[in-house]
């Protein structure tokens, strides 16, 4: 071929050449479509969508997703109408058989009569960038969801939720704390302590305790007193954690704080009660005893010994009842702080004597041997720690077999005197060792469960003890017997 048709069709061979070397280079989708859109012309490269040489009138089932098509219908319509560059994102089915994403976009050819003769389209496959969306969004919504809980959870709590950040201002308050300032959250959050009303030994005390936290990472609790807006005072008590990140350093401290007033007044209350019964009981106890006392004296004198020997007895039982009566007395004084501790400069031989003495007179159902005591002078009250003595040695009594032999041995350690009670009893489970000591505590044996008591003998020794500025402590195991330390400063 020759002459101009020939030049013509040569450069229209080259232009086609040169669009399927584009077609081949890139590796989105490129395709050509009828003027209407119902038949595809043309569909090459994109390895994501079946290749369509030849003319298509099934596109839109094969490839659009079936949720999407009506959208798609839509788009080009209006791009139809208007003649108008169509754009749009939708879901494609891929030839592996699963979903994807094209962002497609066609532009409309006209003729010289401004006629729609065909479009011309590109699609580039947004898979990867949709599925990262999705991703982001579904981890936006988890977060969002968790914090709807959070949320939930501390906005209907009574108890005050909130974080510190480290410069001792508010990260976050619920709506407790809220409340209880008076403040909404834009007046109280980012401001400090003392911008929310704390009066300033308790902003300083709070501060210095996030400094420990942040220099230790350790728990904190307290308890504290602090005016509510509506309430009036109350007695809080907190519970400051730090938050650590993943490096392992603190980057804010979380705190909980519970209103205890009720139960500090129930407490109380419970308290003024068991002193006031106990004061009630003794009186006649005392008059009872002394009367107990003057009769068995007679008895005695007169000759009869059998009923000399069951006021004897009797008396023993006084002596028991009013030991327990005390040991409630002293809790309610050590309670509201009216336990003294009246130091004065001692022997401990004269001290161990009147325990033996008291021991001996007390305890006949067991050998109590008491070893040969080191010469030390104590710098302590004599009658209260008489008092811890007689506990241990009557708890040693009341909880080991009768005939079993009880021990106890007084020792120096540097300037420490360490006395120890030891007995054959049933011993104690490793677990419950620390809880010995505490207020009403009592083992759940059931051995030692049938046994009476009220659970405050060595909690008032504990007390005594500390007061003291020594310590208490249980050496057991079950089936082997128990022996219980307690240590004092010697005088110098
Ligand atoms: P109480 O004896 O009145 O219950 P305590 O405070 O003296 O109260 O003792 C607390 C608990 O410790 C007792 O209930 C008992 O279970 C246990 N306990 C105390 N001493 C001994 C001991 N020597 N051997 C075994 N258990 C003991």
């Amino acid at each position: 071929m020759k002459g101009p048709v020939a030049a013509e069709t040569q450069g229209i061979s080259d232009s086609e050449a040169r669009y399927r070397a584009l077609v081949a280079a890139t590796s989105d989708v490129v395709y050509r479509m009828g003027a209407d859109w119902s038949d595809i012309r043309e569909l090459g490269s994109g390895d994501y969508l079946s290749d369509t040489k030849r003319p298509s009138r099934n596109w839109m089932p094969q490839d659009i997703h079936p949720l999407d098509q009506q959208m798609v219908k839509d788009a080009i319509n209006e791009a139809i109408r208007d003649k108008k560059t169509y754009a749009l994102e939708h879901r494609i089915m891929l030839t592996n058989g699963s979903l994807g994403w094209i962002s497609s976009k066609a532009v409309p050819i006209l003729n010289q009569q401004g006629e729609l003769m065909e479009w011309f389209g590109a699609a580039t496959d947004i898979t990867p960038r949709k599925r990262m969306e999705q991703a982001l969004q579904e981890a936006r919504d988890e977060a969002q969801q968790h914090e709807r809980l959070y949320e939930t959870i501390t906005s209907n709590t009574p108890d005050l939720i909130y974080v510190f950040n480290l410069d001792y201002t508010f990260h976050y308050a619920n709506t407790a704390l809220l409340n209880m300032w008076g403040k909404t959250w834009d007046e109280a959050i980012g401001k400090n302590l003392l911008a929310n009303g704390y009066e300033p030994w308790h902003a300083e005390m709070h501060e210095r305790e996030i400094d420990h936290i942040v220099a230790t990472k350790e728990v904190v609790r307290g308890e504290v007193s602090f005016p509510h807006a509506t309430l009036g005072r109350r007695v809080y008590d907190y519970i400051l954690t730090p938050v650590i990140n993943a490096q392992g350093q603190v980057v804010s401290v979380a705190g909980t704080t519970r209103d205890i007033s009720d139960i500090k007044e129930n407490e109380r209350r419970k308290g003024d009660f068991i002193s006031m019964v106990s004061h009630e009981l003794k009186t006649p106890l005392t008059s009872a005893t002394s009367y107990v006392q003057v009769a068995q004296k007679r008895a005695a004198e007169g000759g009869d010994n059998t009923t000399a020997a069951m006021l004897d007895r009797a008396n023993k039982q006084h002596t028991k009842m009013t030991r327990m009566i005390n040991g409630f007395l002293n809790v309610s004084r050590l309670e509201s702080g009216k336990l003294q501790i009246d130091p004065q400069r001692f022997d401990l031989a004269d001290l161990v004597a009147d325990v033996q003495e008291e021991a001996e007179s007390s305890f006949a159902t067991h050998p109590i041997v008491f070893d040969v005591c080191p010469e030390v002078f104590l710098n302590a009250d004599k009658e209260k720690i008489e008092q811890v003595f007689n506990n241990l040695i009557s708890n040693a009594v009341k909880y080991s077999p009768a005939g079993t032999p009880i021990n106890i041995a007084c020792q120096l350690k540097d300037d420490l005197l360490q006395v120890s009670v030891k007995d054959a009893g049933p011993g104690i489970h490793a677990d419950e060792l620390p809880l010995l000591f505490d207020r009403y505590y009592r083992v759940k044996e059931v051995e030692t469960k049938q046994i009476s008591g009220f659970g405050i003998g060595l909690y008032l020794c504990a007390e005594i003890v500390k007061r003291h500025g020594g310590q208490i402590w249980a050496e057991s195991e079950p089936g082997r017997g128990s022996i219980f330390h307690f240590s004092l400063p010697i005088a110098q």
